[in-house]
């Protein structure tokens, strides 16, 4: 730490820069972590220190923080068209390629996909799609998104909507005409002596009450995670998209799966809907996409929805909509080496999904084993992606009270030990990058271990 603290890094970080999502009050206390670069699965601040990052970035480093394929792909595209947009009848070879891909390694026969530059941006898209074609297809009453509470969708205004967060009251949202059903997490939501395929019963008979109120006809959508995400890691009861599917089906609600963190090997499938058996009408596409390496989302149709939009469209001569960094050469062509690196193996080497498999078995006994603590109420998971919810009371699951809550503190804990895990409610979230070695993985469950010790 340099001496004069007033030009130091945390002050300098302090000063200027507006903070989104960080807890005010242990940024004063702790400072800010200033990071310089990275190396395999490791982070390194200012001052030379490296810290593990359990959290791939924002879950979207998959293949580390240096990875040469990517990073060569990404010098050789910018020398070659530094970027453009897909509009007005252009767009680049690069989009073209990568818009073939996607339909390729997608479940989809056929379809089409558009380009944003976050997962907010994808599902707004999406949203204004479904808007757009139901009024010109002449059910323009058909505009409400089903969500579930716990989801994670974005920040964007309709975005935000969709997320089933209550944090999002602070800007009066959501919007009217988004709805939360109930999180589908047996664990914490199942009643006393309920079993868990009567929980998931009970979670379509509430579907099916929700449709009845609403009305069918004024209902656009269903958009789900596959696992729930940064509502901390939480995979669906047993059976609960094999339940809720054929009720959107019979009413003609279009399934949505957001596949902004399972997407393109997290939970072990190229896609999280594979994992749970399903095919939705869209997916909603980032982080992994890109590696982490440029800012991109993608929203795939399908090709019942890209047609209908494709025709909507051409009724009233454009889709009036679009970014102008939509379908980015850069982005495009890091992106196609990305999807290659994860999934078909790239430069000789195998595909880093593979490592997800591997390491999955080794990830879920450390989160498992770590469970044992007696204020760990929960590990749950999905390939790499995992969560330990701490209790005060293993038996009856009461959470800690207070405001830096316990999931915080153990965070801070890992964070002096060098390891980087998100706090998540009362979750502790892992969901390392697919390229970590069983070492490091030790040496993560090692750090959690010690920080658990640390805070009780
Ligand atoms: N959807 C899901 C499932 C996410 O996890 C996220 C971000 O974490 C988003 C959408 C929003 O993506 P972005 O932060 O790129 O806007």
């Amino acid at each position: 730490m340099p001496d004069d603290k007033s030009n130091s890094w945390e002050a300098r970080a302090a000063a200027h820069t507006l903070y989104g999502f960080t807890d005010l009050p242990t940024v004063a206390a702790r400072g800010t972590v200033v990071l310089t670069g990275g190396h395999g699965p490791y982070v390194t601040d200012v001052h030379g220190r490296d810290y593990l990052d359990a959290n791939s970035g924002l879950w979207n480093m998959v293949a580390g923080f240096d990875p040469p394929g990517l990073i060569a792909a990404a010098q050789e595209a910018y020398g070659r068209f530094p970027g453009y947009h897909a509009f007005f009848g252009r767009m680049s070879d690069r989009t073209v390629e990568l818009s073939e891909k996607l339909i390729a390694v997608s479940p989809f026969a056929d379809g089409r996909v558009f380009y944003t530059n976050s997962g907010s941006e994808a599902n707004d898209t999406l949203v204004k799609m479904l808007w757009f074609l139901n009024a010109q297809e002449g059910r323009p009453e058909r505009r409400k998104i089903l969500t579930r509470v716990n989801g994670y969708h974005g920040v964007t205004v309709v975005s935000a909507s969709m997320t089933g967060k209550p944090y999002n009251s602070v800007f009066g949202l959501p919007l009217p005409g988004f709805v939360h059903l109930t999180c589908p997490h047996y664990w914490r939501e199942g009643k006393e002596g309920e079993s868990e395929a009567a929980f998931t019963a009970r979670m379509a008979a509430e579907l099916e009450e929700v449709i009845a109120r609403e009305g069918a006809e004024t209902i656009a959508a269903f958009v789900a995670e596959p696992v729930m995400g940064a509502g901390g890691v939480i995979p669906p009861s047993e059976g609960y998209f094999e339940a809720v599917l054929p009720i959107l089906r019979k009413h003609g609600i279009a399934v949505i799966s957001d596949e902004v963190i399972c997407g393109l090997g997290r939970t072990g499938r190229a896609w999280g809907c594979e994992t749970y058996g399903f095919v939705p009408d869209a997916i909603i596409s980032s982080k992994a996409l890109t590696a982490g390496l440029f800012p991109m989302g993608a929203v795939i149709l399908g090709p019942e929805l890209a047609d209908r939009l494709h025709r909507a469209s051409e009724a009233v001569e454009e889709f009036p909509h679009g970014f102008t960094a939509s379908g980015h050469p850069v982005g495009c062509a890091i992106a196609l080496k990305a999807i290659e690196t994860i999934l078909e193996g790239a430069d000789g080497a195998p595909p880093l999904i593979d490592g997800v498999h591997r390491l999955t078995p080794g990830f879920e006994a450390g989160l498992a084993r770590l469970a044992e603590h007696p204020h760990i109420g929960e590990w749950r998971g999905k390939g790499l992606m995992g969560a330990l919810e701490a209790v005060q009371d293993k038996a009856t699951k009461t959470p800690f009270p207070g405001h830096l809550s316990v999931s915080e503190r153990i965070a801070n804990a890992c964070t002096d030990a060098g390891l980087i895990c998100r706090p998540l409610g009362q979750a502790v979230v892992l969901c390392p990058p697919f390229i970590l070695t069983e070492a490091q993985m030790d040496e993560m469950f090692g750090k959690l271990e010690r920080a658990l010790e640390t805070v009780f």
